[in-house]
Protein backbone atom coordinates (compact mmCIF):
# COMPACT_ATOMS: atom_id res chain seq x y z
CA UNK A 1 0.00 0.00 0.00
CA UNK A 2 1.32 3.70 -0.97
CA UNK A 3 1.54 5.87 1.79
CA UNK A 4 1.44 10.27 1.70
CA UNK A 5 2.61 11.94 4.44
CA UNK A 6 1.49 15.23 5.04
CA UNK A 7 3.27 18.41 5.81
CA UNK A 8 3.40 19.18 9.58
CA UNK A 9 0.26 20.70 11.13
CA UNK A 10 -1.78 19.73 7.94
CA UNK A 11 -3.20 17.16 9.70
CA UNK A 12 -5.67 19.44 11.29
CA UNK A 13 -8.54 18.88 8.68
CA UNK A 14 -8.27 15.18 8.15
CA UNK A 15 -8.26 15.21 12.33
CA UNK A 16 -11.49 16.80 12.25
CA UNK A 17 -13.07 14.13 9.35
CA UNK A 18 -12.68 16.58 6.73
CA UNK A 19 -12.42 14.31 3.34
CA UNK A 20 -9.92 16.20 0.79
CA UNK A 21 -6.35 16.63 0.95
CA UNK A 22 -5.14 19.48 -1.15
CA UNK A 23 -1.85 19.89 -2.88
CA UNK A 24 0.14 21.94 -1.17
CA UNK A 25 -0.56 19.84 1.85
CA UNK A 26 1.24 17.07 0.65
CA UNK A 27 4.91 16.51 1.45
CA UNK A 28 5.67 13.28 -0.22
CA UNK A 29 4.42 10.23 -1.55
CA UNK A 30 2.47 9.62 -5.09
CA UNK A 31 0.21 6.63 -6.47
CA UNK A 32 -1.70 6.33 -9.61
CA UNK A 33 -5.25 7.62 -10.45
CA UNK A 34 -7.73 7.15 -8.17
CA UNK A 35 -5.30 3.92 -6.25
CA UNK A 36 -5.94 3.72 -2.45
CA UNK A 37 -3.18 5.21 -0.56
CA UNK A 38 -2.60 5.59 3.49
CA UNK A 39 -2.52 8.93 4.49
CA UNK A 40 -0.35 10.05 7.44
CA UNK A 41 0.54 13.09 9.34
CA UNK A 42 4.52 14.15 9.26
CA UNK A 43 5.14 11.88 12.21
CA UNK A 44 3.61 8.89 10.60
CA UNK A 45 0.49 8.69 12.43
CA UNK A 46 -2.38 7.02 10.64
CA UNK A 47 -4.76 9.49 9.53
CA UNK A 48 -7.30 8.27 6.80
CA UNK A 49 -7.66 5.77 3.42
CA UNK A 50 -8.09 7.48 0.44
CA UNK A 51 -8.49 7.69 -3.22
CA UNK A 52 -5.16 9.70 -4.96
CA UNK A 53 -5.64 11.93 -7.68
CA UNK A 54 -2.17 13.14 -9.47
CA UNK A 55 -3.84 15.61 -11.53
CA UNK A 56 -6.28 17.42 -9.20
CA UNK A 57 -5.49 20.09 -6.57
CA UNK A 58 -7.97 17.78 -4.40
CA UNK A 59 -5.05 15.08 -4.22
CA UNK A 60 -6.76 12.95 -2.09
CA UNK A 61 -10.14 12.04 -1.46
CA UNK A 62 -10.17 10.20 1.76
CA UNK A 63 -12.75 6.94 1.88
CA UNK A 64 -12.33 6.31 5.49
CA UNK A 65 -10.68 7.78 9.05
CA UNK A 66 -10.71 3.93 10.68
CA UNK A 67 -6.81 2.56 10.51
CA UNK A 68 -9.08 -1.20 10.25
CA UNK A 69 -10.92 -0.46 7.60
CA UNK A 70 -10.51 -1.94 4.18
CA UNK A 71 -11.21 0.00 0.92
CA UNK A 72 -12.43 -2.75 -1.59
CA UNK A 73 -16.40 -3.77 -2.98
CA UNK A 74 -17.66 -4.76 0.50
CA UNK A 75 -16.98 -1.32 1.71
CA UNK A 76 -18.69 0.27 -1.27
CA UNK A 77 -21.67 -2.36 -1.20
CA UNK A 78 -21.77 -1.06 2.58
CA UNK A 79 -21.79 3.06 2.21
CA UNK A 80 -24.13 3.06 -0.83
CA UNK A 81 -26.70 0.13 1.08
CA UNK A 82 -26.56 3.07 3.81
CA UNK A 83 -26.73 5.61 1.84
CA UNK A 84 -29.89 4.08 -0.12
CA UNK A 85 -31.46 3.02 3.29
CA UNK A 86 -31.41 6.96 4.69
CA UNK A 87 -33.31 7.95 1.96
CA UNK A 88 -36.09 5.02 2.60
CA UNK A 89 -36.21 6.87 6.20
CA UNK A 90 -36.50 10.18 4.38
CA UNK A 91 -39.40 12.30 3.75
CA UNK A 92 -39.58 12.48 0.33
CA UNK A 93 -42.86 12.59 -1.82
CA UNK A 94 -41.27 11.60 -5.43
CA UNK A 95 -39.90 8.43 -6.92
CA UNK A 96 -37.20 10.80 -8.01
CA UNK A 97 -34.39 10.70 -5.55
CA UNK A 98 -31.10 11.82 -5.06
CA UNK A 99 -29.54 8.13 -4.10
CA UNK A 100 -26.14 9.15 -3.23
CA UNK A 101 -24.62 12.88 -2.48
CA UNK A 102 -21.24 12.67 -2.78
CA UNK A 103 -19.06 13.27 0.29
CA UNK A 104 -22.45 13.59 2.25
CA UNK A 105 -22.83 9.85 1.98
CA UNK A 106 -18.91 9.19 2.45
CA UNK A 107 -18.44 8.62 -1.56
CA UNK A 108 -16.53 11.23 -2.78
CA UNK A 109 -17.06 11.79 -6.30
CA UNK A 110 -20.33 10.13 -6.85
CA UNK A 111 -23.87 10.90 -7.21
CA UNK A 112 -26.69 8.55 -8.04
CA UNK A 113 -30.24 9.67 -9.13
CA UNK A 114 -33.11 6.92 -9.32
CA UNK A 115 -35.42 8.34 -11.35
CA UNK A 116 -38.55 5.64 -11.11
CA UNK A 117 -36.86 2.11 -12.66
CA UNK A 118 -33.55 4.02 -14.05
CA UNK A 119 -30.40 5.11 -12.32
CA UNK A 120 -28.29 8.05 -13.55
CA UNK A 121 -25.19 8.31 -12.27
CA UNK A 122 -21.83 10.72 -12.47
CA UNK A 123 -17.98 9.27 -11.58
CA UNK A 124 -16.54 12.51 -10.47
CA UNK A 125 -13.38 11.86 -8.94
CA UNK A 126 -10.40 9.08 -9.86
CA UNK A 127 -11.45 7.26 -7.01
CA UNK A 128 -14.88 7.13 -7.86
CA UNK A 129 -13.86 5.70 -11.36
CA UNK A 130 -11.61 3.46 -10.13
CA UNK A 131 -13.98 1.63 -8.14
CA UNK A 132 -16.73 1.99 -10.92
CA UNK A 133 -17.73 -1.49 -11.47
CA UNK A 134 -17.90 -2.46 -7.95
CA UNK A 135 -20.04 0.79 -7.53
CA UNK A 136 -22.48 -0.20 -10.31
CA UNK A 137 -23.14 -3.72 -8.63
CA UNK A 138 -23.32 -2.08 -5.08
CA UNK A 139 -26.01 0.11 -6.53
CA UNK A 140 -27.58 -2.01 -8.52
CA UNK A 141 -27.95 -4.67 -5.52
CA UNK A 142 -28.72 -2.00 -3.09
CA UNK A 143 -32.18 -0.51 -4.91
CA UNK A 144 -33.12 -3.62 -6.86
CA UNK A 145 -32.91 -1.14 -10.07
CA UNK A 146 -31.85 -2.93 -13.58
CA UNK A 147 -31.06 0.13 -15.56
CA UNK A 148 -27.98 2.71 -15.24
CA UNK A 149 -27.26 5.47 -17.08
CA UNK A 150 -23.74 7.14 -16.81
CA UNK A 151 -23.58 10.85 -17.29
CA UNK A 152 -19.83 11.67 -16.85
CA UNK A 153 -19.92 14.11 -18.90
CA UNK A 154 -19.30 16.98 -16.08
CA UNK A 155 -16.64 19.52 -16.24
CA UNK A 156 -15.09 18.21 -13.00
CA UNK A 157 -13.80 15.48 -14.87
CA UNK A 158 -11.48 16.99 -16.48
CA UNK A 159 -9.79 18.36 -13.38
CA UNK A 160 -9.29 15.07 -12.80
CA UNK A 161 -7.63 13.72 -15.46
CA UNK A 162 -10.56 12.01 -16.56
CA UNK A 163 -12.47 11.92 -20.13
CA UNK A 164 -15.98 12.05 -20.49
CA UNK A 165 -18.05 8.89 -20.68
CA UNK A 166 -22.12 8.26 -21.24
CA UNK A 167 -24.53 5.57 -21.84
CA UNK A 168 -26.36 2.64 -20.76
CA UNK A 169 -23.76 0.71 -18.28
CA UNK A 170 -27.24 -1.71 -17.76
CA UNK A 171 -30.00 -1.85 -19.52
CA UNK A 172 -31.16 0.10 -22.56
CA UNK A 173 -34.48 1.74 -23.93
CA UNK A 174 -35.60 5.05 -23.72
CA UNK A 175 -33.66 7.65 -22.01
CA UNK A 176 -37.10 10.21 -21.76
CA UNK A 177 -38.55 9.04 -18.12
CA UNK A 178 -41.52 10.37 -16.17
CA UNK A 179 -41.28 10.51 -12.60
CA UNK A 180 -43.86 11.20 -10.01
CA UNK A 181 -42.94 14.68 -7.78
CA UNK A 182 -45.87 15.52 -4.99
CA UNK A 183 -49.25 15.21 -7.11
CA UNK A 184 -47.47 16.04 -10.34
CA UNK A 185 -45.77 14.06 -13.50
CA UNK A 186 -42.80 15.37 -14.48
CA UNK A 187 -40.78 14.13 -17.74
CA UNK A 188 -36.68 14.16 -17.78
CA UNK A 189 -34.36 12.63 -20.32
CA UNK A 190 -31.60 11.24 -18.69
CA UNK A 191 -29.61 11.29 -22.03
CA UNK A 192 -30.13 14.71 -23.10
CA UNK A 193 -30.80 16.56 -19.87
CA UNK A 194 -28.72 18.58 -17.65
CA UNK A 195 -26.63 16.67 -14.89
CA UNK A 196 -28.35 13.52 -14.37
CA UNK A 197 -31.72 14.97 -15.90
CA UNK A 198 -33.35 17.01 -13.42
CA UNK A 199 -32.60 18.95 -10.87
CA UNK A 200 -34.24 17.27 -8.00
CA UNK A 201 -32.69 19.69 -5.31
CA UNK A 202 -35.51 22.12 -5.73
CA UNK A 203 -38.37 19.06 -5.29
CA UNK A 204 -39.45 20.79 -1.82
CA UNK A 205 -39.48 24.20 -3.29
CA UNK A 206 -41.49 23.61 -5.56
CA UNK A 207 -44.04 22.48 -3.72
CA UNK A 208 -43.68 25.60 -1.33
CA UNK A 209 -44.23 27.40 -4.36
CA UNK A 210 -47.38 26.43 -4.90
CA UNK A 211 -48.29 26.72 -1.39
CA UNK A 212 -47.16 30.27 -1.53
CA UNK A 213 -48.90 31.22 -4.97
CA UNK A 214 -52.29 29.55 -3.53
CA UNK A 215 -52.20 31.32 -0.30
CA UNK A 216 -51.55 35.04 -2.04
CA UNK A 217 -53.70 34.38 -4.98
CA UNK A 218 -50.87 34.70 -7.46
CA UNK A 219 -52.05 34.88 -11.03
CA UNK A 220 -49.67 36.27 -13.30
CA UNK A 221 -45.99 33.71 -13.13
CA UNK A 222 -42.70 34.79 -14.39
CA UNK A 223 -40.83 31.61 -13.71
CA UNK A 224 -36.95 32.50 -15.02
CA UNK A 225 -34.20 29.92 -15.80
CA UNK A 226 -37.29 27.08 -15.93
CA UNK A 227 -35.44 24.44 -17.10
CA UNK A 228 -37.78 21.48 -17.70
CA UNK A 229 -40.68 23.54 -16.14
CA UNK A 230 -40.92 22.54 -12.36
CA UNK A 231 -41.79 25.61 -10.93
CA UNK A 232 -44.04 26.26 -13.87
CA UNK A 233 -45.87 23.33 -13.18
CA UNK A 234 -45.96 23.90 -9.30
CA UNK A 235 -47.34 27.70 -10.08
CA UNK A 236 -50.40 26.34 -12.19
CA UNK A 237 -50.95 23.53 -9.74
CA UNK A 238 -51.41 26.17 -6.83
CA UNK A 239 -53.81 28.27 -9.19
CA UNK A 240 -51.83 30.86 -11.24
CA UNK A 241 -53.79 31.26 -14.07
CA UNK A 242 -50.70 32.52 -16.67
CA UNK A 243 -47.30 31.29 -16.42
CA UNK A 244 -44.11 32.52 -18.54
CA UNK A 245 -41.23 29.90 -18.69
CA UNK A 246 -37.80 31.66 -19.82
CA UNK A 247 -34.65 29.63 -20.94
CA UNK A 248 -32.32 29.65 -22.72
CA UNK A 249 -32.17 26.09 -23.83
CA UNK A 250 -34.97 24.97 -26.52
CA UNK A 251 -35.08 21.42 -25.89
CA UNK A 252 -35.55 22.41 -22.01
CA UNK A 253 -38.13 24.20 -23.20
CA UNK A 254 -39.76 21.93 -25.10
CA UNK A 255 -39.83 19.36 -21.97
CA UNK A 256 -41.27 22.00 -20.10
CA UNK A 257 -44.25 22.25 -22.73
CA UNK A 258 -44.58 18.64 -22.35
CA UNK A 259 -44.78 19.06 -18.71
CA UNK A 260 -47.51 21.11 -18.36
CA UNK A 261 -49.37 19.22 -20.84
CA UNK A 262 -48.92 15.92 -18.76
CA UNK A 263 -50.63 17.97 -15.72
CA UNK A 264 -53.50 19.76 -17.15
CA UNK A 265 -52.22 22.95 -17.90
CA UNK A 266 -50.89 22.69 -21.62
CA UNK A 267 -53.37 25.10 -22.46
CA UNK A 268 -53.16 29.47 -23.94
CA UNK A 269 -52.09 30.25 -20.57
CA UNK A 270 -48.95 28.46 -21.12
CA UNK A 271 -46.48 30.65 -22.42
CA UNK A 272 -42.45 29.65 -23.26
CA UNK A 273 -39.72 32.24 -23.93
CA UNK A 274 -36.39 30.81 -25.51
CA UNK A 275 -34.30 33.54 -24.34
CA UNK A 276 -31.57 35.14 -21.97
CA UNK A 277 -33.57 36.04 -18.44
CA UNK A 278 -31.27 39.34 -17.90
CA UNK A 279 -32.40 40.23 -21.45
CA UNK A 280 -36.56 39.49 -20.52
CA UNK A 281 -36.35 41.03 -17.19
CA UNK A 282 -35.38 44.18 -18.76
CA UNK A 283 -37.89 43.91 -21.93
CA UNK A 284 -40.84 43.47 -19.67
CA UNK A 285 -40.06 46.39 -17.55
CA UNK A 286 -39.58 48.18 -20.79
CA UNK A 287 -43.21 47.16 -21.52
CA UNK A 288 -44.92 47.86 -18.52
CA UNK A 289 -45.56 44.21 -17.33
CA UNK A 290 -46.08 43.32 -13.98
CA UNK A 291 -46.25 39.27 -12.23
CA UNK A 292 -47.94 38.54 -8.96
CA UNK A 293 -44.80 35.73 -8.75
CA UNK A 294 -40.92 35.53 -9.98
CA UNK A 295 -38.94 32.78 -9.60
CA UNK A 296 -35.13 33.72 -10.09
CA UNK A 297 -33.39 30.36 -9.97
CA UNK A 298 -30.09 31.03 -12.23
CA UNK A 299 -27.21 28.20 -13.19
CA UNK A 300 -24.08 28.74 -11.10
CA UNK A 301 -22.40 31.88 -11.29
CA UNK A 302 -20.09 31.52 -9.06
CA UNK A 303 -18.11 28.24 -9.09
CA UNK A 304 -15.74 28.63 -6.36
CA UNK A 305 -15.18 31.51 -4.05
CA UNK A 306 -12.62 33.21 -6.14
CA UNK A 307 -15.93 34.38 -8.73
CA UNK A 308 -18.01 35.39 -6.13
CA UNK A 309 -17.09 39.06 -6.96
CA UNK A 310 -18.29 38.69 -10.79
CA UNK A 311 -21.12 36.70 -9.26
CA UNK A 312 -22.83 39.21 -6.68
CA UNK A 313 -23.16 41.88 -9.92
CA UNK A 314 -24.72 38.84 -11.86
CA UNK A 315 -27.34 37.63 -8.78
CA UNK A 316 -28.01 41.37 -8.06
CA UNK A 317 -28.76 42.72 -11.36
CA UNK A 318 -31.65 39.87 -11.68
CA UNK A 319 -33.13 40.58 -8.20
CA UNK A 320 -33.27 44.09 -8.83
CA UNK A 321 -34.86 43.90 -12.03
CA UNK A 322 -37.43 41.12 -11.29
CA UNK A 323 -38.32 43.11 -7.42
CA UNK A 324 -39.25 46.04 -9.60
CA UNK A 325 -41.15 43.97 -11.97
CA UNK A 326 -43.07 42.40 -9.08
CA UNK A 327 -46.69 43.86 -8.28
CA UNK A 328 -46.79 45.43 -5.28
CA UNK A 329 -47.16 42.16 -2.37
CA UNK A 330 -46.11 39.97 -4.87
CA UNK A 331 -44.15 36.83 -4.07
CA UNK A 332 -40.20 36.63 -5.65
CA UNK A 333 -38.34 33.27 -4.74
CA UNK A 334 -34.74 33.67 -5.53
CA UNK A 335 -32.17 31.44 -5.19
CA UNK A 336 -28.03 30.75 -5.89
CA UNK A 337 -27.10 27.29 -6.33
CA UNK A 338 -22.98 28.51 -5.67
CA UNK A 339 -21.22 27.04 -3.55
CA UNK A 340 -18.67 30.31 -3.54
CA UNK A 341 -21.92 32.73 -2.37
CA UNK A 342 -22.85 31.05 0.81
CA UNK A 343 -26.14 32.01 2.31
CA UNK A 344 -24.86 35.50 4.75
CA UNK A 345 -23.26 36.78 1.16
CA UNK A 346 -26.51 36.25 -0.81
CA UNK A 347 -28.94 38.09 1.77
CA UNK A 348 -26.40 40.79 1.27
CA UNK A 349 -26.99 41.28 -2.77
CA UNK A 350 -30.29 40.22 -2.38
CA UNK A 351 -30.58 43.60 -0.13
CA UNK A 352 -28.08 45.65 -2.18
CA UNK A 353 -30.88 44.87 -5.09
CA UNK A 354 -33.76 45.89 -3.35
CA UNK A 355 -31.89 49.07 -2.06
CA UNK A 356 -30.88 49.52 -5.93
CA UNK A 357 -34.93 48.95 -7.33
CA UNK A 358 -36.65 51.52 -4.44
CA UNK A 359 -38.14 48.47 -2.73
CA UNK A 360 -38.28 46.43 0.57
CA UNK A 361 -39.31 42.81 1.17
CA UNK A 362 -40.05 40.84 3.75
CA UNK A 363 -38.48 37.69 4.18
CA UNK A 364 -40.77 34.85 4.23
CA UNK A 365 -39.11 31.66 4.25
CA UNK A 366 -35.95 30.49 3.92
CA UNK A 367 -35.08 27.96 1.62
CA UNK A 368 -32.51 25.06 0.73
CA UNK A 369 -31.92 21.94 -1.12
CA UNK A 370 -33.96 18.81 -0.32
CA UNK A 371 -33.38 16.49 2.57
CA UNK A 372 -31.64 13.79 -0.25
CA UNK A 373 -28.77 16.12 -1.01
CA UNK A 374 -27.78 16.48 2.85
CA UNK A 375 -25.13 18.47 4.05
CA UNK A 376 -22.73 17.20 6.66
CA UNK A 377 -21.40 18.76 9.56
CA UNK A 378 -17.99 17.34 9.09
CA UNK A 379 -18.38 19.17 5.56
CA UNK A 380 -19.97 21.97 5.37
CA UNK A 381 -18.33 22.57 1.65
CA UNK A 382 -21.33 20.37 0.75
CA UNK A 383 -23.75 23.17 1.27
CA UNK A 384 -25.03 24.80 -1.98
CA UNK A 385 -28.32 25.54 -2.64
CA UNK A 386 -29.78 28.58 -0.50
CA UNK A 387 -32.93 30.77 -1.11
CA UNK A 388 -35.34 33.26 -0.43
CA UNK A 389 -39.13 33.79 -0.32
CA UNK A 390 -39.94 37.44 -0.37
CA UNK A 391 -42.69 39.18 -0.23
CA UNK A 392 -42.74 42.87 -1.59
CA UNK A 393 -43.90 45.67 0.23
CA UNK A 394 -45.69 48.76 -0.28
CA UNK A 395 -43.43 51.34 -2.12
CA UNK A 396 -40.68 53.11 0.60
CA UNK A 397 -38.93 56.57 -0.19
CA UNK A 398 -35.78 56.51 -1.46
CA UNK A 399 -32.59 55.34 0.07
CA UNK A 400 -30.89 58.31 2.34
CA UNK A 401 -27.70 59.99 0.59
CA UNK A 402 -24.63 58.22 1.91
CA UNK A 403 -22.90 61.06 4.01
CA UNK A 404 -20.50 63.15 2.15
CA UNK A 405 -16.96 62.54 2.69
N1 LIG B 1 -35.57 25.91 -11.83
C1 LIG B 1 -35.20 24.75 -12.62
C2 LIG B 1 -33.70 24.55 -12.70
C3 LIG B 1 -32.93 25.70 -13.30
S1 LIG B 1 -31.32 25.28 -13.86
C4 LIG B 1 -35.92 23.53 -12.10
O1 LIG B 1 -36.65 23.63 -11.10
O2 LIG B 1 -35.77 22.45 -12.68
C5 LIG B 1 -30.81 26.71 -14.67
C6 LIG B 1 -31.41 26.91 -16.06
O3 LIG B 1 -30.95 28.18 -16.54
C7 LIG B 1 -30.98 25.92 -17.14
O4 LIG B 1 -32.14 25.33 -17.69
C8 LIG B 1 -30.26 26.76 -18.23
O5 LIG B 1 -30.59 26.35 -19.54
C9 LIG B 1 -30.80 28.14 -17.95
N2 LIG B 1 -29.97 29.29 -18.32
C10 LIG B 1 -28.64 29.46 -18.12
N3 LIG B 1 -28.27 30.72 -18.45
C11 LIG B 1 -29.38 31.36 -18.88
C12 LIG B 1 -29.66 32.69 -19.35
N4 LIG B 1 -28.70 33.59 -19.41
N5 LIG B 1 -30.93 33.00 -19.67
C13 LIG B 1 -31.91 32.06 -19.60
N6 LIG B 1 -31.71 30.82 -19.15
C14 LIG B 1 -30.47 30.46 -18.79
Amino acid sequence: MKSIRLRDGKERSLLRRHPWVFQGSVDKGGADSGETVRVQAHDGRFLAWGAYSPRSMIRVRAWSFDEAERIDEAFFAQRIQAAVALRQRLPISSDGVRLVHGEADGVPGLIADRYADTLSVQFLSAGAERWREAIVAALLEATGITRLYERSDSGVRGLEGLAERTGWVRGEGATEIVIREHEWQLGLDVAQGHKTGFYLDQRDNRQHFAQWVRRLGCERVLNCYSYTGGFSVAARAGGAKQVVSVDSSAPALQQARANLARNGFGDQQAQFVDADVNQTLRDNLKAGQQYDAIVLDPPKFAPSASHADRAARAYKDINRLALKLLAPGGLLFTFSCSGGVGAELFHKIVAGAGLDAGVNAAIVQRLEAACDHPTTIEFPEGEYLKGLALIKLAAQGPAPAAPAG
